[in-house]
């Protein structure tokens, strides 16, 4: 939970609420990593598939990540679900930034923590296990059309800009109303 909650958290969360509805659409069902078939799943993705090791640099840690290969949020608008998760190390889950400080993609991610890690000589083969998981597999992500990603980046951003209207107008009918119904100081 965060510890100081802004408009724009609210709105970033309804972001992803709309994100993670979508995926379950596509999916079929609802899809909750924490509990059920979902968790089942989840562990399947991470032992199974990726034998227990961080998809980027190959480490097996104690614990692992979820990471969301194309990101949650608004800069990717990846959707929650199980195509689109990988498990990683703590160290990894920090998408590394280019020149102009955008997030980079999950393969450029890949490249460069393989290449500061003097591991160059396993990118191809850690980049095509995350492919295989990514688009084949029972898990495959959705082919989703141009039209369709259009259409969740347009809903996603109508969402962020209506969650973060509706609470400052909440603010301003809030100061109309104590302005109302404060009880003044009666005049001298
Ligand atoms: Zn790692």
């Amino acid at each position: 939970m965060a510890i100081h909650n802004t408009a724009a958290d609210a709105a970033n969360t309804a972001v992803r609420a709309f994100l993670t509805e979508v995926g379950e659409k596509y999916w079929g069902k609802i899809f909750n990593t924490g509990t059920g078939s979902g968790k089942a799943i989840w562990n399947k993705i991470k032992n199974e598939i990726f034998g227990g090791c961080c998809c980027y640099c190959g480490k097996r840690p104690d614990k692992l990540q979820l990471e969301y290969l194309i990101m949650f949020n608004r800069e990717e608008y990846g959707l929650h679900h199980p195509g689109n998760i990988v498990p990683c190390c703590t160290d990894c889950n920090k998408r590394k930034k280019d020149n102009n400080g955008r997030h980079v993609s999950w393969e450029e991610n890949l490249r460069i923590i393989c290449t500061e890690s003097g591991q160059e000589g396993s990118f191809e083969q850690r980049r095509k296990n995350i492919m295989k998981h990514h688009t084949e597999g029972e898990y495959a992500y959705p082919p989703l059309t141009d039209n369709e990603n259009h259409s969740i980046r347009v809903m996603a951003e109508s969402l962020y800009s209506s969650i973060k209207t509706e609470i400052e107008k909440s603010l301003i009918l809030y100061a109309k109303l104590t302005e109302a119904f404060v009880v003044k100081e009666p005049e001298k």
